[in-house]
């Protein structure tokens, strides 16, 4: 696969599912792979990125920014107290916004800086015990919260488990966006995209169909 075929697969998403073109944003998820693979997807043109752990976007991401203009960086993975400054420094956006105590610290950070990343908050649809999120029966009383903090959250994420139709983690997250007057939707992988789109995604998360299998060492 790569940059341009998912690009053009989301494109006949939009246009299967009578979504304006370009109104899904394509987020390249990056994590682990090599530089040279990244500033390929550069060079193609591509803007959008996303990271799963601050530390790994803060040794890469100021070199590539330096480099090419318009980089939108998304982070997109589990947020410890800690690194809520750093990673509010880092990305334009954070999608994993999943705790009372981590939405406290953004607003007070946001507070003092005088500006935010645009929000997610991560919803844990299948009440998996190793994964992050808020329970969907708690969703609306923390979109509640955030937004009596001021914060800008646009939108609902999901991570659904990975022996489960995907379909219904999705049409969950669509629902919950919707009676809480959200219109962001970050939900779809490498494997599910497509189907992600169908329900209404608005940002798309895809690493390996773009990039390649990823290699820990
Ligand atoms: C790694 C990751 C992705 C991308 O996964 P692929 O299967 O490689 O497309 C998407 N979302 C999150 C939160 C991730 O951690």
């Amino acid at each position: 696969m790569g940059l341009a075929e998912i690009k053009e697969r989301i494109r006949q998403a939009e246009i299967e599912n009578g979504r304006d073109a370009g109104s899904v944003t394509l987020i390249a998820v990056s994590k682990v792979q090599p530089n040279e693979r990244v500033e390929s997807v550069l060079n193609q043109g591509h803007r959008v990125f996303g990271e799963n752990r601050v530390q790994e976007a803060a040794g890469k991401w100021p070199d590539f920014r330096s480099r090419f203009e318009g980089i939108e960086l998304h982070i997109i993975g589990p947020l410890q107290t800690n690194k809520v400054r750093q990673a509010m420094q880092l990305a334009e956006v954070i999608h994993s916004v999943d705790r009372p105590k981590l939405a406290e610290a953004i607003a007070r950070i946001a507070q003092e800086i005088g500006s935010c990343p645009d929000l997610f908050v991560q919803v844990n649809t299948g009440l998996e015990e190793q994964k992050a999120g808020i329970a969907p029966r708690d969703v609306d009383g923390f979109v509640k919260e955030c937004r009596a903090l001021d914060l800008p959250v646009r939108g609902l994420m999901c991570i659904p488990p990975v022996d489960e139709e995907a379909s219904m983690h999705f049409a969950l997250l669509a629902k919950m966006a919707e009676r809480n007057g959200l219109d962001g939707l970050s939900m779809g992988m490498s494997d599910d995209f497509e189907k992600a789109i169908s329900f209404g995604a608005t940002h798309v998360r895809v690493g390996s169909a773009i990039f390649g299998a990823r290699t820990y060492s």
